[in-house]
């Protein structure tokens, strides 16, 4: 297992690392592809797509297939169950790791080897380096973090499933590496009481406040439920910083124990300080004022979780929010080697040795209706449909050739079993840096709404909202989170928005003008695509409804995704709900309804 030695190997020769990595890219990558075929060419998996003798890496492409999850589950259900992993891979498969994407309502498992594993864990401190080399200041002093865990799942099989972070945070390369310069003890991170973990760490951040120079959390969503957390509990926190005693209902003994040595004596001028910035009606740059030394907010802004930008700028008060990576379960996809760009601006670069890459090509905005693609055999390369809108979807590319300002699909080949493997988030290619592409996120593939013959994706969502919210910017109202469904109990069905909408400067609802609430869903509409406006011109959908919610709704919705097993730390809000419980939640928040024209298509 990687220790002190390697970690100080990546923070003397990181830079050096990476400029080698993206130097060297086509060829790390014709090499990783060469080694994976090499050791794996045998197996029960692979050994199908070739012909005996046949040279295996020039034949990949046109023989092995591009495959979903679901295409390799029957191996991955195998081996869960017991089976040799080497069906799939020659190197001992040691532990799964469970994607927030889901099979059949349960989480995917990805397979992991010790040698993955490992690899994977110099990405955060290339990030972390990177971070501290671009922005001053955050060598001298402490990151609050907030990191959760979820517990573990074992297989049949009795190989463990976990989310990546769960067993990344029980490494010793991390507890002798980036946890050192966290404020989080680690027993409160590795809690399992959620709410407990919360506490104690916000506690913990609060308590060190003048030491800490980061604010951050794996994604977005993470961060804006704690801030949340903190309107809640803040006076109780401040009378533990006012007393010293820690709250009794912080029974876990790990975390006890981690808090004792942290809070030690009573601060009552320490809590008077923190009472009176929370005390402020406005929360407006709270962050700022409660972590004067902050020097940059750290959580992923990208993609969906865009949506929490305007929170956390209005959080900050100003200090620079950085997505510092990219990447899933099955893969690391890319850093962000310029911290300091603006959210909507923000480019990954790949990192040539976490996986083989391939790309396929998509349409022009990245949305998913036109593809079609044939995955199979020979023809896995070949054509789709192409639609009004679209350009043609061509073969998939290599790294080498992708070209800036197109749009792909992320396709993965890695040291782990997975074999031209999508995994469903579009990327757009925006440059190079030395010979490593550089992308923005762009979605997931994901159908999110489809009534009859209308497939909604969730790019088109996002885009329809992100226009419709700007009639209500004007007007200091924030859309904070949103969601949707398919009501499809009456006929002809709709899509029904859920909004959570708050005033800027304060957690009060909005006068609600219909007027102006049904002109936000016109634009819904009208931002949809040919398919849907003419279901809905022919009477197949009808009009689009809007229901607002009252702040604090989808905290609920997220208590009640963590007690079905969602993990906290990873927790992305669906932006289209499947489950009738989850609407449910959402309605008993509801404050007002409202209506696109009927007569509008
Ligand atoms: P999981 O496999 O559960 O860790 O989820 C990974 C998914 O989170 C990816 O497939 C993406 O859809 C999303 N994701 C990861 N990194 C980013 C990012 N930087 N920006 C937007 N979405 C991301």
């Amino acid at each position: 297992m990687a220790g002190e030695k390697e970690i100080k190997e990546i923070y003397d020769n990181g830079m050096k690392i990476l400029e080698e990595l993206t130097s060297n890219a086509y060829e790390i990558q014709e090499q990783m592809l060469e080694e994976i075929l090499i050791r794996n060419a045998g197996t029960e998996y692979l050994s199908r797509f070739f012909v005996h003798g046949q040279n295996h890496k020039q034949n990949f492409k046109a023989n092995v297939p591009i495959v979903t999850y679901e295409d390799i589950k029957p191996y991955i259900d195998r081996i869960a169950n017991g089976e040799t992993s080497s069906i799939l891979f020659a190197d001992p498969i040691t532990q799964f790791i469970q994607s927030t994407g889901t099979s059949e309502g349960k989480p995917k498992l990805i397979p992991m080897t010790a040698e993955s594993f490992e690899k994977r864990m110099v990405k955060p401190l290339l990030v972390d380096l990177v971070m501290k080399k671009c922005i001053s200041g955050l060598d001298q002093g402490k990151s609050f973090y907030l990191f959760f865990v979820k517990p573990e799942m074992e297989t049949p099989s009795g190989l463990m499933a976990s989310l990546y972070t769960t067993s990344y945070f029980k490494t010793q390369i991390f507890k002798n590496g980036l946890a050192k310069f966290c404020t989080s003890p680690i027993d409160t991170i590795l809690c399992l009481d959620n709410k407990q973990s919360m506490y104690c760490q916000l506690l913990t951040g609060l308590l060190l406040r003048d030491e800490v120079v980061r604010i951050g959390s794996s994604f977005a969503s993470v961060l804006a439920r704690s801030i949340k957390f903190l309107e809640d509990y803040w006076k109780e926190l401040c009378s533990n910083i006012r007393t010293g005693f820690l709250s009794d209902w912080i029974a876990d003994p790990a975390c006890r124990n981690a808090m004792s040595s942290i809070l030690t004596r009573p601060e009552p001028e320490l809590a008077d300080l923190i009472q009176q910035i929370c005390e402020d009606k406005s929360w407006e740059g709270i962050i700022k004022e409660l972590w004067p030394e902050v020097k940059c907010i750290s959580s992923i802004v990208t993609g969906s979780m865009s949506q929490y930008i305007p929170l956390l700028e209005f959080y900050g008060g100003g200090i620079p929010l950085v997505s510092p990576n990219c990447g899933s379960s099955e893969a690391c996809f890319g850093i962000n080697l310029e911290p300091l760009s603006k959210p909507f601006d923000v480019s990954y670069t790949i990192l040539p040795n976490m996986a083989y890459f391939e790309f396929l090509p998509v349409n022009n905005d990245g949305g998913g209706k036109s593809r079609e693609f044939k995955l199979r055999g020979a023809s896995a390369t070949e054509s789709s449909e192409s639609t009004n809108e679209t350009t043609t979807v061509n073969k998939p590319v290599d790294l080498a050739n992708v070209k800036i300002g197109r749009y792909y699909e992320v396709v993965v080949t890695t040291l782990a079993g997975l074999y031209r493997y999508r995994v469903g988030d579009v990327l757009k290619v925006t440059g190079f840096y030395n010979k490593s592409p550089q992308f923005q996120f762009v979605e997931r593939q994901n159908v999110v709404l489809s009534i009859d013959l209308d497939k909604t994706t969730e790019v088109d969502l996002s885009k329809a909202i992100t226009k419709a919210k700007l009639v209500l910017e004007p007007l200091g109202i924030m859309l904070t989170t949103y969601s949707s469904y398919a009501d499809t109990s009456l006929t002809p069905g709709r899509y029904v928005l859920f909004w959570e909408l708050k005033m800027k400067g304060s957690n009060d609802l909005p006068k609600l003008d219909a007027k102006i609430m049904e002109e936000c869903c016109g634009i819904v509409e009208e931002s949809f695509d040919f398919t849907y406006k003419s279901l809905r011109k022919g009477g197949v959908i009808s009009a689009l409804e809007l229901r607002v919610v009252k702040h604090g709704t989808f905290d609920e919705l997220m208590d009640f995704y963590v007690s079905k097993g969602a993990s906290i730390s990873q927790y992305k809000p669906p932006s289209c709900l499947k489950s009738e419980e989850a609407v449910k939640i959402l309605n008993l928040g509801m404050v007002g309804t409202f209506f696109s024209p009927k007569t509008m298509f």
